[in-house]
């Protein structure tokens, strides 16, 4: 039997997570998968994502901060976990002493890494990360020699140990792609030739994973994909892969209104005919795009309604006609759509955003639900 259902609730399916990480890595075929876990699991939860994901065969997690990392070591998970995305100010003490990986971007950061690991007494564990076109993060291109040619030395020297090199790709086009492959490729020609020579070269996210084998090299990241989304807001993936969050609500309240009734702030909408209203408590603190007011579409007793009027802070309305719905029954804002439900692509087309937004931004007061 399932519990009664909660005020707000994001249903979390971690059967599907193993399922889709093990569908990805067995398409893929690297030796290593990363399952990126970031920003609390892109909104479903880091740790018992990161147990689901571990699971269905991913052999390395991924994270942008190393506070994030911290959190999952002191719960217990002591897979290889790599963060990338540092304070200018980090010390990394903490980090090298509980075996976290660093993503490594700077000449700043290699020299603040082996400070940590002399104080600590334990080698660091570094990723170099090199710009190959994203213009973000990344070591860039002149600054390679120079960061290879010091990290040599401290792998001689025992202070880190070289784990891997990775770039991001810009998804802009195929030809964008393959141009910063080949950057990437001569970033590992070039390191190389300094005598750092690492295992794990990872290069492509979930969008290339899917499509482009000759990006995989020794591991891939896959983010969105291990959550059942698309990586594309125009194609879905070829393979079968089930989105593992279902965001509900109960109904508020209900009202039976007037042709010409005025509904939320600005009464952006009015009733057209008599018409019955109902209250979902979710809003834009909850990550409800208010840009979707009036556009989106949610389930209710077997249907897809409306949204009407301006999605507020705590709630929305929708317009359910003349369906027989009462309070505390269920709203399905979004889920898995080959159950007729709204998709969270359909929410983000209704707001203008990628679906990656729309999960990531589920707000702290919607309880997660986490099903096995
Ligand atoms: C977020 C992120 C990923 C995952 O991307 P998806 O498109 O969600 O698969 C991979 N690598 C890096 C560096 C990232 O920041």
């Amino acid at each position: 039997m399932s519990e009664p259902l909660v005020f707000r609730e994001a249903s979390v399916d971690l059967a599907a997570i193993t399922a889709n990480v093990a569908a990805l890595a067995a398409h893929v075929g690297t030796p290593h998968v990363m399952a990126v876990v970031k920003a609390n699991a892109y909104g479903h939860g880091a740790e018992p994502v990161a147990r689901a994901a571990l699971a269905g065969g991913a052999d390395w997690l991924g994270v942008a901060d190393i506070s994030e990392a911290l959190a999952l070591r002191d719960a217990g998970i002591d897979a290889p976990l790599l963060a990338w995305l540092h304070d200018p100010a980090a010390r990394f003490d903490e980090a090298v002493e509980r075996g976290i990986s660093l993503g490594i971007s700077t000449l700043g950061q290699l020299d603040a890494v082996t400070d940590a690991a002399t104080r600590v007494g334990t080698p660091a564990r570094l990723h170099l990360k090199v710009d190959t076109g994203l213009s973000r993060n990344g070591l860039a291109a002149g600054d390679w020699d120079t960061a290879f040619t010091a990290a040599s030395a401290l792998q001689e020297s025992g202070d880190v140990i070289v784990e891997g090199l990775f770039s991001h790709l810009s998804n802009a086009s195929p030809a964008d792609d393959a141009a910063q492959r080949e950057g990437f490729e001569t970033a590992v020609r070039t390191a190389a030739r300094h005598g750092v020579s690492p295992e794990l070269l990872h290069l492509a996210a979930t969008a290339s994973a899917i499509t482009q084998p000759e990006s995989r090299f020794s591991m891939v990241r896959l983010g969105i994909g291990i959550y059942g989304l698309s990586p594309w807001s125009d194609a879905t993936p070829e393979i079968a892969l089930v989105p593992a969050m279902t965001l509900r609500g109960r109904v508020a309240n209900v009202r039976r209104v007037k042709a010409g009734t005025g509904a939320s702030y600005d009464y952006q909408w009015r009733a057209g005919h008599d018409t019955t209203l109902v209250l979902v408590p979710l809003g834009y603190a909850e990550g409800i795009p208010r840009q979707a007011s009036g556009r989106a579409e949610v389930w209710i007793a077997g249907k897809r309604h409306p949204v009407v009027g301006r999605i507020a802070m705590d709630q929305f309305i929708v317009d359910v006609g003349d369906a027989a719905v009462g309070i505390g029954d269920e709203v399905i804002v979004f889920g898995d759509p080959a159950t007729g439900a709204p998709s969270a692509d359909d929410w983000a087309r209704a707001a203008g955003t990628i679906n990656y937004e729309i999960v990531t931004r589920i707000g702290q007061r919607v309880h997660r639900r986490y099903e096995a």
